[in-house]
């Protein structure tokens, strides 16, 4: 077996056992993050299986999905987002899931071309206040939904979060609890909301126990970045 096989069995386990312990009778899915791997890597891994991939800079995205035009691949953009690369985002990939402020929801919904499905949205939400950089406060999420409402190239799917790096799983457990809370509210009065994107190589037991719905794994499945 190859090592991004044993890795892809390896991951599924992990995201497995901790459903398990949750009680979970749903297995969240898995988003593979292919950012700073290349494309035969990917082949790979959507070889074995794997559906969605997710990249979190804008030109390696768009360069990747081009290399691999045809292959049974759902595009994540994962990462930072420019006003000036909203359009290439619009027209590549079929979900955001990093949306944390209004100019680039507006940008998005118009830069969406008409012939694509509505590009699926999970907005960001800054969790552990201070030492987060990017991420919305939740009177700024709140805004955005009502916005969401009437931009029809625009399907919104849930709240994506990154909490400051921790080892201790209750820290780990105390900032999805806080995102699963708000999610939970927002989820009540937005049917289309199915989507709680939360939990990474490190931390990805804790999100899987409070109820994540989407896993995003890089480092476990491709192994270090830049390696
Ligand atoms: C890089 C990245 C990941 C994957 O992180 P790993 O620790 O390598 O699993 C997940 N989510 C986002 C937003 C990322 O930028």
């Amino acid at each position: 077996m190859s090592k991004i096989s044993e890795n892809y069995t390896a991951v599924k386990q992990r995201i497995k056992l901790a459903s398990k312990d949750a009680n979970r009778n749903s297995l969240p899915k898995l988003l593979a993050v292919s950012k700073k791997h290349g494309v035969e890597k990917i082949k790979q891994l959507q070889q074995l299986g794997q559906l969605d991939f997710g990249e979190s800079y804008v030109q390696e995205g768009v360069d990747k999905i081009q290399q691999l035009e045809g292959l049974p691949i759902v595009w994540h953009f994962i990462g930072p987002i420019q006003s000036n690369k909203t359009k290439s985002v619009a027209e590549n990939f079929a979900w955001v899931q990093s949306v944390d402020r209004m100019k680039i929801l507006t940008r998005l919904n118009k830069q969406r071309p008409a012939n694509l499905s509505p590009l699926n949205i999970l907005l960001q939400y800054k969790v552990g206040s201070e030492a987060t950089k990017s991420g919305a406060s939740e009177q700024e999420i709140l805004l955005m939904i009502e916005a969401l409402a009437d931009m029809s190239r625009l399907r919104f799917r849930g709240l994506m979060c990154i909490p400051p790096p921790s080892k201790d799983m209750a820290t780990q457990r105390q900032y999805f609890t806080e995102v699963l809370q708000l999610y939970q509210e927002i989820k009540k009065k937005n049917p289309s909301v199915d989507t709680l994107s939360m939990g990474m190589s490190g931390d990805l037991e804790s999100a899987v126990l409070v109820g994540s719905t989407m896993v995003r794994v890089g480092t476990d499945l491709f192994g270090q970045r830049g390696a």
